[in-house]
């Protein structure tokens, strides 16, 4: 037998048995088995060990913000591994941000999207909490060392070794293209722990803006521990703003949304706040002077950051979740100790509170609004973000890739 029909002869044997591993489709660790590369949108049992997995997508190849069609390869499936078969992937401001080098150089080509929902088609042989065919969605991080105290407290984003590894862009050994890669894509490889379930009752075009959007704005709301009635201001009615509206009023809380979009007003009143104030001046913050009790800002530029704070009461919190250039905001250290107000930022949320979004959003009627689109509407999307035109999350449909 030649090498090629050893091959051919060892691959129907691997099929045979990963299908009679049934469900599980258990798979071998990385480093052994069969030259070449797998299809991993022919289904689980197409996926070989140690083998690179097939994938195509929309990659940024320079900081130009356009993005192109991409084939190219995801690590092998490892032993605490799921491979997603991505159906949507939503499309969040930072996903523009990065691509184009606003927050410093990039690697590319590089495929963004870190607001991913999909179908689990195959598992590593360690893997207890997914199944092949379960409904699966993954968000801003794919890895952590787990062991520290922020990873063992369910806040990965913080891992205290540095091990934090984001979903895209970031420098990643095991991947054949030397960096993470995003969901704008068919198919993702990512540790099981960095999976998360999604119920039934949610689609998965209104779950996937949940995976980033949905847990940024929960995130720091839970910890500002608000009692009904709380008067809670959102600036900016984005992606993450109009989730944080939502969320805010689903708490119980009177929400005032602060926005530069008059056109906006109708639809943030439908989505529970209580008031609208059109901030096409900084003077419109004035007549709101110490009105809240806490604010979160998503604002995505450098703005005046005092001026909005002036509206949150003394000893009040303000949450700064916004990204702008080089992650740099100046503030007016006068305009924040007038209030000795309690500025902070936030980043994204951990695991398991990303689960509990996904669960409260299910349950309690919490859904996105969303505009699905094919892949080939990406460059116009993004521009309708960057232009405040997107009511409120575009969806990519991940068969259009
Ligand atoms: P969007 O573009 O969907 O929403 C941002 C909104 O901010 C706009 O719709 C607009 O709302 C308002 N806005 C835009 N420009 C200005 C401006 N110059 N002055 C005042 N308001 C402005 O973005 P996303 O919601 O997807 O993301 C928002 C920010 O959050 C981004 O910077 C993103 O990178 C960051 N982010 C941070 C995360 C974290 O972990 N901290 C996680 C995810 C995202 P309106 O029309 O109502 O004025
Ligand atoms: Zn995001």
């Amino acid at each position: 037998m030649t090498t090629n029909e050893n091959d051919k002869v060892s691959r129907r044997r691997f099929l045979t048995q990963a299908s009679l591993a049934g469900a599980g489709a258990l798979l071998g660790s990385a480093g052994t088995g069969l030259l070449g590369t797998a299809y991993a949108s022919e289904g689980p049992a197409s996926v070989a060990p140690g083998q690179n997995i097939r994938s195509r997508g929309y990659a940024a190849f320079d900081n130009s913000g356009v993005l192109r069609p991409w084939e190219f390869e995801r690590r092998p499936l490892g032993d605490d591994d799921v491979l997603i078969e991505i159906k949507y992937a939503s499309i969040c401001h930072s996903d523009i941000h990065q691509m184009k080098g606003d927050w410093g150089p990039q690697r590319y080509p590089q495929i963004p999207g870190h607001e991913i929902v999909g179908v689990v088609t195959a598992v590593g042989k360690n893997v207890t909490r997914f199944q092949v065919g379960d409904r699966a969605g993954v968000g801003c991080m794919v890895d952590s060392c787990l062991e520290c105290d922020s990873c063992t407290h369910g806040e990965e984003q913080f891992c205290e070794k540095g091990g934090t590894l984001f979903t895209y862009g970031y420098p990643d050994r095991r991947s054949p293209t030397g960096i993470t890669q995003g969901g704008y894509s068919t198919n993702i490889v990512v540790r099981d722990h960095f999976a998360v379930h999604i119920p039934d009752h949610l689609s998965f075009q209104e779950a996937a803006p949940l995976l980033c959007a949905g847990i940024t704005t929960y995130s720091p709301i839970m910890q500002a521990t608000l009692q009904v009635g709380d008067k809670v201001g959102v600036a900016g009615i984005g992606g993450l703003g109009h989730m944080a509206v939502m969320l805010a009023a689903s708490k119980g809380a009177e929400v005032y949304a602060f926005t530069t979009s008059p056109g906006k007003a109708q639809d943030i009143l439908s989505l529970g706040a209580k008031e609208v104030v059109v901030v096409d001046d900084l003077s419109k913050l004035r007549p709101h002077r110490a009105r809240l009790d806490y604010m979160i800002s998503t604002i995505p530029t450098q703005y005046d950051v005092a001026a909005y704070s002036s509206v949150v009461r003394p000893y009040g919190h303000f949450t700064q979740v916004g990204m702008p250039d080089a992650f740099r905001l100046t503030v007016n250290n006068l305009g924040l100790a007038v209030s000795r107000v309690n500025f902070n930022a936030s980043l994204i949320g951990g695991i398991p509170e990303t689960q509990e979004v996904i669960h409260y959003c299910a349950d309690n009627g919490i859904r996105p609004r969303i505009e699905v689109i094919d892949a080939a509407g990406i460059n116009d999307a993004w521009a309708k973000v960057v232009n405040k035109q997107a009511r409120y999350r575009y969806v990519i449909d991940a068969a259009t890739f």
